[in-house]
Order: C-alpha cells, then sequence, then structure tokens
C-alpha cells in the first residue's frame, strides 16, 4: 500500500513536471502564442474529455473485478464507485490523481519525440494540453461529488469549465450507462444524442460476442434494502459494502 502509493505520488510529480518541461520547451520553440492557442486548448479539452469518457465506459462496462492484471486494480474502483459514490470523498489527492497520471506519463514522454517544427509543433501543443487538462480529471470527478465543493471550484463547475454536480449525478443511475465524460462534460451530450456508446456496444457485442456491464456490481432488492450479488460481495471490504 505504502508502496503504490509512493509510485503514485511520484508519477503525479513526474507528470506535473513534465507538462512544465513540455511547455518550457514549447516557449523556447516560439510554439505557443499563435492565434490558434484559443483553438488548440479547446479542441484538446474536447479531445480529453471524450477520452475520459472512453476510458470509464471501458472501465464500466467490459470485464470483470477478476479480470487478469486490469481487474483489481482499475475495473474494481470504477465497479465500486457505481454502488458506493461517496467512496471517492474519502480518497485522498495521491490516490485519487495518481492513477490519470501512470496513464498520462507515457504519453508525456513519447510527445518528446515530436520535432517541435511545422506541423509537428502543432500536434505537441495539442498533446501537452491535452495531457494537461487530462491530468486532474479524477480531482475534477471527486468535486462533482462535494455537496459543497470550493468556491472557486463551485464557478468553474457554473460556468461550465469542469464537470458540474447535476451532469455527473445522471451517471450515477442505475444502469451507469450515460455521461461517461468526466473532465468537462463537454461531450455528454452529443454523445447520448447519437447514441454513441450503445452503438460502440453494439458492434463489440457483435465481434466478440461479449455483454457489457454483464459484471456490474449490482444492487439488488428495495432501496429501502439495498444489498449485492452475493458472489460480488464476499470481495469488498467493509468499508466498500457501506451503501452511501
Ligand atoms: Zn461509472
Ligand atoms: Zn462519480
Amino acid at each position: 500500500m505504502l508502496l503504490t502509493r509512493l509510485i503514485q505520488a511520484g508519477c503525479v510529480l513526474a507528470a506535473y513536471s513534465l507538462v512544465g518541461v513540455h511547455i518550457s520547451r514549447l516557449g523556447e520553440a516560439s510554439a505557443i502564442l499563435h492565434w490558434y492557442l484559443p483553438l488548440v486548448l479547446a479542441a484538446a479539452w474536447v479531445a480529453s474529455d471524450l477520452a475520459s469518457g472512453i476510458v470509464h465506459w471501458t472501465a464500466d462496462s467490459w470485464g470483470s473485478q477478476q479480470t487478469p492484471i486490469v481487474g483489481p486494480r482499475f475495473l474494481r474502483p470504477f465497479r465500486v464507485h457505481h454502488i458506493n459514490p461517496e467512496d471517492i470523498l474519502r480518497r485522498g489527492f495521491v490516490g485519487l490523481n495518481g492513477d490519470v497520471a501512470i496513464v498520462t506519463l507515457p504519453i508525456l514522454l513519447a510527445a518528446f519525440a515530436i520535432p517541435l517544427t511545422g506541423f509537428g509543433s502543432l500536434a505537441a501543443l495539442f498533446i501537452v494540453s491535452m495531457s494537461a487538462v487530462g491530468l486532474p480529471t479524477n480531482q475534477v470527478h471527486q468535486w462533482a461529488h462535494m455537496p459543497q465543493p470550493p468556491k472557486f471550484v463551485a464557478w468553474l463547475q457554473r460556468k461550465g469549465f469542469i464537470l458540474s454536480r447535476e451532469e455527473h449525478v445522471e451517471h450515477h443511475t442505475s444502469p451507469y450507462a450515460m455521461n461517461y465524460c468526466i473532465t468537462n462534460g463537454w461531450c455528454n451530450r452529443a454523445l447520448t444524442k447519437i447514441d454513441f456508446f450503445r452503438r460502440m456496444e453494439w458492434i463489440i457485442t457483435r465481434l466478440t460476442g461479449a455483454v457489457p456491464r454483464a459484471h456490474e456490481l449490482v444492487m439488488t432488492l428495495s432501496e429501502a434494502e439495498p444489498r449485492l450479488v452475493p458472489e460480488d460481495l464476499s470481495s469488498l471490504d467493509a468499508s466498500e459494502r457501506m451503501i452511501a
């Protein structure tokens, strides 16, 4: 546990440091202050939100907590979060942000290979911007669960710069199958309108036979007497069994 936290802390530190190094490098190459900067930032924010939705949908819909390697470490927290949404409020900064940093680090490292000339500088600016706005995704997710977030955060939520509580609460309704995007939620409405995730599920099921959300940890019986299905309940620890 301590080792995991140390790795996560190192990854958070490294990821934000690399963003700083990239910004300095892009600045030296005169690749930041251009007329297209606002467009690149907006596109990166949309792309980051879409990426958060696809990762979230994948973790929510496919595999189980018994899936080798990713099951216990990455899929399980998503499933537990559905039956106990308030668990995210008990997570500390490092545990909350560490996993996103681990996923983002290889992207930030690979961006050093992009030459900062011509289209390369535009591509590097986009990738670094996308990584930078994507890094606090889980932090934004936690804020969306806070009944009373810090004032500045509440302002960002009201203005639509980050995911709002109202937007995210719709995801926490069984079968947890909409509003997957959690960076700022900008993509949710459009993806729902075109039925994006249901179409993707249809294709994957046709190709592989896999059924989405087949291993969701579910609450059954009435709301007054919620419980988990027995095979899943046995794997949760005491704090996770608390139903919010
Ligand atoms: Zn979810
Ligand atoms: Zn949530």
